[in-house]
């Protein structure tokens, strides 16, 4: 059985209710850090853009009622102050934002000093250079616990995948920076819960450090990424199959 760090939580934080339930259901599967989306970066005007601030209360009540480590996405320099303020655990930077260069130099310096981790996704696009660049503008602001997670990119034939893969681009990244932590994100690669458990098969059999999975008390009726996230029991399922136990 192999021993893997593991990272699970609902795509978006939506209600008190929904974030304890969950909380609760991961906790029992053996799961110490949750995510949670509060500003979600949708495509389109109109569909859900996340509960916001409001939640950061949430992930504070499961932080504290529950002792999980908690964490969310952090896009703009207000979002990384609301954070530090409400005290999460970690934070992570999502592929819409590694992507730019500008962005990435905003929130490094809003993030100059801090001590908490920062994981950085992969870029949507598929430029290992630009991810490297991310990271690098973290280290530059003086950021010692940077961890990384594979999300897959926007190709124009991705199929069967929401986003590919494309392993020996994340092999080449993982290359470059061989000490960071490095994790798969087989949800937001896969975009249907039935492609998750070959995905995950994949990134072990490439020695990745853990999985940083969607996970919700009630996939079917998640406003955000419904299609791909997994109850808490189903999670504990797939890890079974895997023959991974949580670290
Ligand atoms: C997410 O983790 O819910 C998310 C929006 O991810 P990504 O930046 O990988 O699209
Ligand atoms: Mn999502």
């Amino acid at each position: 059985m192999k021993t893997m760090g593991l990272v699970a939580g609902p795509c978006s934080a939506e209600s008190r209710e929904q974030m304890l339930e969950t909380a609760r259901g991961l906790k029992e599967i053996g799961v110490g850090t949750l995510r949670a989306g509060l500003w979600k970066p949708r495509s389109r005007c109109g569909t859900f853009e996340g509960v916001g601030e409001e939640g950061l209360d949430w992930m504070r009540e499961v932080q504290q009622e529950l002792g999980l480590r908690v964490m969310t996405e952090v896009a703009l320099p207000c979002h990384v102050e609301a954070v530090l303020k409400a005290g999460l655990d970690m934070i992570w930077i999502g592929a819409r934002t590694t992507v730019n260069p500008f962005m990435m130099h905003e929130l490094a310096e809003a993030l100059r000093g801090c001590e908490l981790p920062v994981w950085v996704k992969n870029p949507v696009c598929p430029d290992v250079e630009l991810w490297i660049g991310a990271v690098e503008r973290l280290h530059q602001a003086g950021l010692k616990d940077v961890r990384i997670i594979h999300r897959g990119f926007c190709t124009v034939d991705s199929s069967p995948y929401r986003n590919a893969p494309l392993w020996e681009l994340a092999e080449r990244f993982h290359t470059h920076f061989p000490e960071l932590p490095f994790y798969c994100d087989p949800s937001h690669i896969g975009g249907k819960r039935e492609l998750l458990a070959s995905i995950c098969a994949k990134a072990i059999s490439l020695h990745a450090d853990g999985l940083f999975i969607e996970s919700h008390c009630c996939p079917q009726k998640a406003l955000s990424d419904a299609a791909q996230q997994l109850t808490p029991p189903a999670l504990a399922e797939l890890l079974n199959t895997l023959n991974v136990s949580i670290e």
